[in-house]
Order: structure tokens, then sequence, then C-alpha cells
């Protein structure tokens, strides 16, 4: 040190304070940016920290552009407003930035306004005087530029080139990680896409074997071969369709698809829907259910068929988990303020691994269930997000394989109703009588299925395979009830009806929409044009229960 310069004691002092207020920035950065969705966003929400520590006044972030053909400019600040929009592309090799995009190494260019270098013009036309680009890179990937400059000095002290290189770092890092994350998103997305589409299109052939094995199945036959193979196709058809409804209910859950109708509702309700719709399965399996309802009624805000399907969800895992001749268990109480659930079985039991995971989607254990695998692994997925849109939670319980298994479904209580409901005599059924029916459906397979079943329950069917031919028949026959497919070419089943609707034949016939489309949405727009009832393919032979005017 030069003995004749005063020592000043703050000096030293100054550069401690100056390098501690910059790795704290550093630190804010890194954490802003490595949990940041967007980090252009973030940087330029950081910027100014960085502006006022830093002495410099502009920064530009350029990206590759999506065929990484050139650099794209993302976000930049002190560069004049009318030369922005000439900079939104810079090709390889062009400029400071094109030129460290290229070579992928810092260019540090100082003194610009003496310089001649041509790459500096570009900067130099905006009166910067000092330019610090380091490209963006992830391993040897290259993700953009980022640079700091000043209009107010000619160089950056090495201090302050390190800053910028550890800054570039965090950036680079936050890019790839939102650009990963974006990725799986889309993947993602593109996966809940395809099974919709999947589930949807799945319905209308769906729709045709189910009503063909219904017709099946009511017709006598003597062959003993015959009849068991008509068993078969009408078990599995069925598992089919549960398949085909889990995954569409597992898409519109994800999508956020799903609309509650809640209202006051009992536990023992819900155990009541879930058991009765399971008992079929229980029974199968020859399992014994034991029932614990609750001393008094439990009153929940919920939606009390999506609750019960939630719980019958868990009614037939604990059966198909449980090696024949098992007991299960269920019941509802009171805990902590809060409505609980319990099914409970003694079966094959889960093991540690698994029990963090099992509500993950498709996720699967290992051990076969007692009656062969038959499900996809969204079962406990779709029950779990049905309970969460409860605002409760679900838990699953198992001290281990060969243990049993135990799952608790948690919900908020509800107030009691002031007045108890009234009870309302039972309605008194209508008879049976034999209804005209017109079926409107271009899928030739579905019609004349659904045209079988319907005859063979006794009503009087016709048939049209367009909207224009289903006016002209409707007529001429005056149905009581037309079944009007929605997704045809041509004139689709919403212009159809309307046209029908205006027909004086059918000023009281009762339409029903038949669709694979069954969102609110979808219901509203069927009412909106005309449409009395909206059912949603595959429909089964119960629907010829429903139809208005039959009680079979
Ligand atoms: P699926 O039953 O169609 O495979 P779920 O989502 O309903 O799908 O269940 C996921 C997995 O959790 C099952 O494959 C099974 O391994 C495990 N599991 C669910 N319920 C039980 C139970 N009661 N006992 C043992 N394992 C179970």
């Amino acid at each position: 040190m030069d003995q004749s310069t005063p020592l000043r004691p703050d000096d030293s002092s100054l550069r401690a304070t100056r390098s501690e207020r910059r790795g704290a920035l550093l630190w804010t950065s890194a954490q802003v940016l490595l949990t940041a969705d967007d980090p252009v966003d973030m940087l330029s929400g950081l910027f100014p920290q960085i502006r006022e520590e830093l002495d410099v006044d502009t920064y530009v972030n350029f990206l590759v552009d999506e065929n990484q053909a050139a650099l794209r400019l993302a976000s930049c600040e002190g560069i004049p407003p009318d030369e922005v929009a000439k900079i939104q592309r810079l090709d390889y090799g062009q400029a400071i930035c094109g030129t460290a995009a290229a070579q992928r190494t810092a260019i540090v260019a100082t003194d610009i306004q003496r310089s001649n270098d041509p790459k500096v013009q570009l900067v130099k036309g905006y009166g910067i005087r000092a330019y610090a680009c380091n490209p963006l890179l992830c391993g040897d990937r290259l993700l953009g530029t980022l640079s700091f400059a000043t209009h107010t000095h000619d160089s950056f002290d090495d201090d302050t080139l390190e800053f910028f290189r550890s800054i570039s770092l965090h950036v680079a890092v936050a890019h790839d990680r939102a650009n990963l994350i974006k990725r799986l998103r889309d993947a993602d997305r593109r996966k809940d896409e395809f099974l919709a589409t999947l589930a949807h299109e799945l319905r209308n052939p769906l729709t045709s074997i189910r009503a063909s094995t219904e017709v099946m199945r009511l017709k006598e036959s003597a062959d003993p071969d015959l009849q068991s193979a008509r068993d078969i196709l009408y078990h599995q058809v069925n598992i089919v369709s549960r398949l085909v409804e889990d995954l569409l209910d597992v898409s519109r859950l994800t999508l956020g698809h799903i609309e509650l109708r809640m209202e006051r509702i009992t536990i023992g309700d819900v155990l009541d829907q879930a058991i009765g719709t399971s008992r079929p399965t229980l029974e199968s399996f020859g399992h014994e259910l034991f029932v614990e309802p609750a001393p008094d009624p439990i009153y929940v805000y919920a939606d009390l068929i999506r609750l019960a399907q939630g719980v019958t969800n868990l009614l037939i895992n604990a059966a198909k988990y449980t090696p024949p001749g098992g007991r299960i268990r269920v019941g509802a109480s009171v805990e902590h303020n809060s409505a609980v659930i319990r099914v409970i079985d003694n079966g094959i039991g889960i093991s540690l691994e698994m029990l963090s995971r099992i509500f993950d989607l498709f996720r699967q254990s290992d051990a076969q269930p007692a009656g062969g695998q038959d499900g996809l692994g969204i079962g406990l997925t779709i029950t779990r997000r049905l309970v969460q849109l409860h605002g409760g939670t679900i838990e699953a319980r198992s001290a281990g394989q060969d243990r049993g298994s135990e799952f608790v479904v948690t919900l908020p209580l509800a107030a009691a109703p002031v007045q108890e409901p009234r009870i309302t005599p039972a309605a008194t059924p209508v008879p049976f009588r034999s209804l005209r029916i017109l079926i409107i459906d271009d899928n030739e397979r579905v019609a004349k299925s659904l045209a079988t079943l319907t005859r063979l329950h006794g009503h009087e069917v016709h048939v049209a395979n367009g909207g224009e031919r289903g006016i002209e028949l409707a007529r001429e026959v005056r149905p009581e009830i037309i079944l009007l497919d929605i997704g045809m070419p041509g004139m689709d089943g919403h212009q159809t009806c309307c046209r029908l609707r205006a027909e004086p034949c059918c000023s009281s016939t009762t339409i029903i929409a038949l669709t694979g489309w069954g969102q609110d949405a979808d219901q509203e727009r069927s009412r909106s044009v005309g449409f009395d009832l909206h059912w949603v393919k595959p429909i089964d032979s119960h629907f010829l229960s429903m139809l208005p005017g039959t009680v079979r």
C-alpha cells in the first residue's frame, strides 16, 4: 500500500457492507426466482433492487425461441421504447447478445461510446457505456442471455461482474425449472383430455353393446352355453361401463368440471345409498357386512349422490381386497365435532410403502385382489377428490399385509334442521302402459339395439337415423316420447329438438336428449332448446323404468 495515501478506515467496512448487501440480494433473488412460475416477471420485479445495488440502469433478457432458430426478447428495461420493437428478435451472432449466445461465453464491453467494434454499435446507439452479457446455460443447453448495462460509467468492477454471473445462473435454472413445469402441465393436460375423449368415444359402442346384452338376457334360451356366454357378456360389459364412468369422472374432477348439488343430508342417507349400490358385490364375495349406524342423525351439507359414490368405492374396494367370506364394517359417528365414516375390512391389508401413495392416480399395489384385478387404480383418487370437494379429508390405515384396512372419511358437520322433515306418503305406482316411442340416432347400431330393447319391454318403437327423417316420422306417428341423439351430422339434436318443438304433433311429447356430454352446461343447453330430460350414455335397461308414465 502507498504509505503516502492517508488510511481511510471506512473503505474496508464499506466493502464488507457492500458484499453483505450483495450476498443478501443474491440470496433473495435465488429464493424468488427459483420458486417463480414466471421467471420473466420475477426478473423485472427484482430489477429495481439490482439497479440500486449494482449501479446499473439497463437489463435485457433474451430467450431462445421455440424452434431454437434465434433469440426473442423476453423483457428489458432502460432501452428506448421505440428501439424495443426493433430487437424483438436477434439472430445468433448479431450484436453482443447474439454473439454471446452463439459462442456460449460471457461478453463484457467497456468504453462503448469510444469503440468501433461492430458488435457494440447497436447498444452504443442507445447511449450505453458499459454492457455485460452472460449466456443462460443449463448444462450445455442454451436458454437465452441476460445482460446488464449502464449509461453512467465505462466499466464494471470484478465484484459486479461476479454478481452478474451468479444472477444469470439463477435465472437460467429458474427458466429451466419453469419450462419443465410447463411441459409437465401440458403433458398432464393432454393426458386428461385424452382420457376424457377416450371415455366419451367409448360410450356410444357401449350403449349398443349393453342394450344388445340386455336383449339377449330377455330372450329365453335353453342352451346352457349360450346362457353362460350371455351372463359373462353382461357382467363384463358392466365392468367396462364402470371403468369408463370412472375415467370420465376422474377427468371431470381434475379439470374441475363437477358441480355438486349441495343440500342438508344425513350420513345415514349416504350409507344407505352406498350399501345399496355395493351390496351385490359384497354378496358375490360372500362377505358379511356389519353396519354400525350412529344413534342420532348426523347432518352434513353434501351432494348425496357424489358422497355415496365415494363411500361405494370404499365398500367395493373392501370387498375386492378381502378374501371371500370376509368381514366388512361400516360405521358413522361424530368425533371432534366432525362427521366420520369408517369402512373397515379384514382383508389383504396395505403395506407401509403403498399407504403413503394409495390415493395417487393409477396407483395399485402388487398384491392381487381376491377376484383378480379389474380396476385402473382411480377409484380412491375419485373418492379423495369428492371428499375434498365436500371440505373433508380421507385417511387410509393398515397394520400391514393380511392385517386388514381401514378408511376414515371426516366431513364438516351441518346444523340439524329446525324441524324434522315431514314424512310424505309413498307415491302410488303408475300402472304400466305401452308408449309410442321414437328413437332418433344417426348411429344405426345404437338406434337398433335401443329399439329392440325398448320393444321387448312392450313399447311401440319407431326409428329414424337423422333429424329430417325424425321430424317426418314424428308427424306420422305422433310419439309420446322421443329419444334424440345430440351429436348427429348435419342437423344435430339441438336443432332437431327446436324444430320438433315447433311441430303441433310434438307439443306435449317428452323429448329426451341422449348424449355423451353430461356437464351442467350441456344439461342447461338441452333445457334451453326444449328438451325435457338429459340422459348421458351409456344408458341401460333402467332407462325404461325412468320413461315418464312407466313403472315396471
Ligand atoms: P383399483 O381398486 O381400481 O385398483 P383404487 O384407486 O380404488 O383402484 O385403489 C388403489 C389401490 O389401493 C388398489 O389397487 C389396492 O392396491 C389398494 N387398496 C384400495 N382399497 C384397499 C383395501 N380395502 N385393502 C387393501 N388394498 C386396498
